[in-house]
């Protein structure tokens, strides 16, 4: 049985998914003056989802033609270091982007499809407490942790061993 957590959109991600003067309004109070290639980075973050820089080029090109995929790592490292976003390992060279969330979560990440899945602390604490008990090691609590499987439609699929990552 899987737990999976659906939030409603944190207030970061609707302010940076409705852009426009909220997205500015959130640029300018992370210390950063609102221009168009943050506005849309920003906005194509806003669904929650977790984007490469390639994939936010793709995204932020059709509304901003003239850019090119160095503004888009510029724009991320300004992003990232305001505290808007974060870069999330999600397995060997899969580097994703997503904006930043209050509070500390893991992933469990489908290795057929890429499908990503948030799990927070709740899920994980009976395991931490496992780890602790089997070793006297305290886990960080910084830590984030990511986890390997496969989604329930790949597991659907049934056993196909297709790995993508
Ligand atoms: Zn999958
Ligand atoms: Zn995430």
């Amino acid at each position: 049985m899987t737990h999976q957590h659906h939030h409603s959109a944190p207030a970061l991600h609707r302010a940076a998914a409705e852009g426009g003067t909220r997205g500015a309004e959130l640029l300018r109070r992370a210390g950063c003056r609102p221009t168009p290639q943050r506005l849309e980075v920003l906005q194509a973050l806003g669904g929650g989802e977790h984007l490469t820089a390639d994939e936010l080029y793709e995204r932020v090109r059709g509304a901003v033609p003239t850019i090119n995929p160095s503004t888009v790592y510029r724009t991320l490292e300004v992003l990232e270091d305001a505290g808007l976003v974060r870069c999330a390992d999600l397995g060997a060279g899969r580097m994703h982007f997503e904006l930043a969330r209050g509070h500390r979560h893991h992933h469990v990440v489908c290795r057929v499809c890429g499908a990503v899945e948030h799990l927070h602390d709740d899920v994980l604490a009976p395991v931490a407490a496992g780890v602790t008990a089997a070793t006297g090691y305290v886990l960080d609590t910084e830590a984030e942790i990511l986890l390997p499987g496969r989604c329930p439609a790949c597991a659907d699929a049934g056993g196909t061993r297709t790995e993508t990552i």
